[in-house]
């Protein structure tokens, strides 16, 4: 305190706990303790009743003495004075000035002090002045965001003019912390005590525009939860009471159902829940809904755990394929031998079956056989064509379109896990940039591997080890290597005369006459038809035109017979052509003419075995030599060769010395439509080029095959059995064949055999004494 100091006045004591008293602030306090009781009574004694108010500085103190008090408190008038039961007295005070305590005289019973009263300053300098409209400005900005206080306290307090009293009313209103307001009271000088109060209430709104935004945030979540959960609600007993779901709850509810039934393993059906949970959470009409509802759909229809019970008796199987095909003894012991196999040990995993033949032997029917004979299911997927990894595997979902492998959607459509499942043409997949399908179906067929095959699409792992694998093959060399190793071929070669007839009386004509709703007693096709049908309709391995062939006669019958016109039908040899019309194929070479410079060869191809015609002829020119009929490299190095032991022969064959000097020479082999290759026609076109040069005709019932050296060695050949069953049908009676491949004609059918001439040559001399006219026989 400085030294305008007034007056030191005495008076009591009273030490206020948790509480401060400011100037001017009207204030209820209850008081207590004997010490303090006893302060009032005595303030009460004198006229002014004034009394000290200084806080203790440790509320808990009891009896506190000098030390526990703070110097500088409030005199304070007592304005009336309530005694509350249990010797308690409520006062009410009124703060008059600020003081500071000089002298503590502690007497009994209460504490008498003699404190220093200072005038306040009433001046209002320019600072003052600033203070206080800031003081006041942050203080209405306050009581907008605490509104802990009323506005007319506002009011009261703008119309303070004194700048302490303006301060000590100020921080009366405020909470601030006990010590920042004893702090405040002993701010003396008016101008520190504004700028104190000041900053106080500038740190104070920060914390509670903290705290706000704190709250905001808070109450924002609330919200937001809240609000949700409260419309989800209101949803559901929106839907209650109108006893429907949307499409969408009814969708997901559906498939959660569909799972729960579909008995799924543990992996997957925790994947297709959680693509629910995606689902649920889409909106409807995005297309991603669309490829999880796809996605969910495969697996759902996928036979996860389906299987059909096998029938594994050996005898019913055998008699079940004998009766669905005539002949093919090996085969179907083959298939035989298999099955016994996999009932003695259901473990041991065999290879897989490989049927290969020309088309239209069978080999599909078999297939099918084999699954009825074990009351299974089957599917049949072909393979020709396929270059795609991804056809096997399919595609990952991330692709537009994505759909899984063909060995999944071969699956679904088996509905069984254990279904026979033809995999058609595995010669005919090509490989190219996409991947290799071959390794794909290579992991499909390995025992070892395809109990976890992974799909691309589906992701989850699909056991195949139940399904059993039949593949087929038109040649067994196209079939890629690794597969091949695995596999267990069984030849199936095309059929004679003789077997194709019997096929069509057994099984082809009961097939159509179903087909084409007639009844058995209506149509009657004799023996001999049949054979035309096969000689002079068809030309081909298999029996499938044939059947074609019987279809359209049963066509035209069922026709006559609705038209009322007939009753029923006899086909013979003789009335064929009335329906079949004109016949397609001349049979047996009888009309042919000894020819000089055309030559027939056999030929190896895909649909089994062909006649090939040679033709050669020579021209005025320079030796050049023309080779036309879509001939692949091989054939056109087998014709160079040919031609070059023909000219190396010219003394022996009677040939003028330069004719290549003054020819050119010309090979074409018809039907150029049909892509030919490999060296077997090298005799045949060797001998087309002597008959043409020497001028000596061919005979017209030989047919050769066999591959030349340049020397005229003739080498040894593939496809024989195919090759002469084709010169069989064309009514060829003598074919020239290599010596080396005399261990081939063991396959021949007997009733072929027994038919036909089978010279086997060593030399090409040999050959053209065989072939040509005036050569020794
Ligand atoms: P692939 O699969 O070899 O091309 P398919 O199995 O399709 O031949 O056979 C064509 C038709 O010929 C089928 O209708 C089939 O029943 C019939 N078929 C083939 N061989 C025989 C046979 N040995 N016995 C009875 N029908 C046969």
């Amino acid at each position: 305190m400085n030294s305008n100091l007034k007056e030191i006045r005495q008076m009591p004591l009273l030490p206020l706990r948790g509480v401060l008293v400011f100037p001017h602030m009207v204030i209820h306090l209850d008081v207590g303790r004997d010490r303090s009781v006893a302060a009032i009574d005595e303030a009460m004694i004198s006229d002014e009743r004034e009394i000290f108010l200084a806080m203790q500085k440790e509320a808990q103190t009891d009896e506190p003495d000098e030390d526990d008090i703070n110097k500088v408190g409030t005199i304070a008038q007592i304005k009336q004075l309530l005694k509350l039961p249990g010797g308690t007295i409520r006062v009410l005070v009124e703060g008059i000035s600020r003081a500071e305590i000089v002298e503590f005289d502690e007497q009994a019973p209460y504490i008498k002090v003699s404190v220093e009263q200072e005038e306040e300053s009433l001046d209002k300098t320019p600072e003052i002045e600033a203070l206080m409209r800031s003081l006041v400005d942050k203080f209405e900005h306050y009581v907008k965001i605490s509104k802990k206080i009323s506005p007319e306290t506002v009011v009261s307090v703008t119309t303070l003019e004194e700048p302490g009293r303006l301060a000590d009313v100020v921080a009366s209103h405020l909470t601030l912390k006990l010590t920042d307001k004893q702090k405040v009271l002993e701010a003396v000088n008016v101008g520190q005590r504004l700028e104190l109060l000041c900053n106080m209430l500038a740190k104070e709104m920060e914390i509670m525009e903290l705290e706000r935004k704190i709250n905001m945030r808070v109450r924002k979540q609330m919200e937001k939860t809240q609000k949700e959960y409260y419309l989800r609600e209101q949803m559901k007993a929106i839907q209650k009471e109108l006893d429907e779901k949307d499409d969408r709850t009814a969708e997901v509810e559906g498939l959660r159902e569909q799972i729960d039934k579909a008995k799924l393993p543990k992996e997957v059906k925790k994947k297709a829940l959680k693509e629910v949970e995606r689902l649920e959470k889409m909106p409807p009409m995005v297309a991603e809904a669309t490829v999880v509802r796809n996605y969910l759909d495969w697996v759902l229809a996928l036979p996860w755990s389906k299987q059909t019970k096998d029938q594994l008796d050996i005898k019913a199987a055998e008699k079940i394929l004998d009766e669905d095909h005539y002949g093919l003894r090996e085969a179907k012991d083959r298939i035989l031998e298999y099955l016994a196999i996999r009932k003695l040990s259901k473990k041991l995993k065999g290879p897989i079956v490989c049927l290969v033949g020309p088309p239209g032997v069978g080999k599909t029917s078999l297939a099918k056989s084999v699954a009825r004979s074990l009351k299974r299911k089957f599917v049949r997927m072909s393979l020709g064509g396929v270059r795609d990894e991804a056809e096997i595997r399919g595609h990952r979902r991330t692709y537009v379109g994505a759909m899984p492998g063909r060995i999944i959607q071969g699956l679904r459509q088996a509905e069984s896990r254990n279904p026979v499942f033809l995999l058609d043409e595995v010669d005919k997949m090509t490989t190219d940039f996409r991947g290799d399908p071959s390794s794909a179906l290579l992991e499909v067929l390995d025992p070892e591997q395809n109990n976890t095959f992974s799909d691309h699409y589906i992701e989850e792992k699909f056991d195949l080890s139940q399904v059993l694998f039949i593949t087929t093959a038109n040649v067994q060399y196209n079939i890629p290597r690794p597969l091949l190793d695995r596999m267990e071929i069984i030849d199936i070669s095309g059929y004679t005369e003789h077997d194709k007839v019997k096929i069509a009386e057994r099984h082809l004509i009961k097939k159509q006459l179903e087909e084409n709703g007639i009844k058995d007693q209506q149509l009657d096709i004799s023996e001999n038809a049949l054979r035309r049908i096969v000689r002079e309709y068809t030309r081909e391995s298999g029996v499938r035109s044939l059947e074609r062939q019987i279809g359209t006669v049963c066509r035209k019958v069922a026709r006559d017979i609705v038209a009322g016109d007939v009753e029923s039908v006899q086909v013979t040899a003789k009335n064929i052509e009335k329906y079949l019309g004109i016949p397609k194929y001349r049979y047996g070479m009888a009309e042919k003419e000894d020819a000089i410079g055309v030559a027939t060869g056999l030929a190896w191809t895909q649909v089994g075995g062909e006649v090939l015609t040679v033709e050669a002829t020579a021209l005025t020119g320079k030796g050049k030599l023309t080779l036309t009929g879509k001939l692949g490299d091989v054939m056109k190095e087998s014709a160079q060769a040919s031609f070059s032991y023909v000219r190396s022969k010219v003394k022996e064959l009677g040939i003028p010395e330069d004719f290549h000097e003054k020819n050119d020479i010309h090979i074409h082999v018809p039907e150029g439509a049909i892509p030919k290759d490999g060296p077997s026609a090298g005799i045949t076109m060797a001998t087309a080029l002597a008959s043409t040069l020497s001028g000596k005709p061919i005979r017209r019932d030989v047919a050769m095959t066999g591959e030349i050296t340049l020397r005229g060695r003739v080498l040894p050949v593939g496809g024989i059995k195919e090759k002469m069953l084709a010169a069989h049908r064309a009514g060829i009676k003598k074919v020239l064949l290599p010596k080396d491949n005399k261990r081939q004609l063991e396959e021949i059918p007997s009733s072929v055999r027994r038919k036909m001439d089978f010279v086997l040559v060593e030399h090409m001399d040999e050959v053209l004494s065989g072939a040509l006219v005036n050569g020794k026989d």
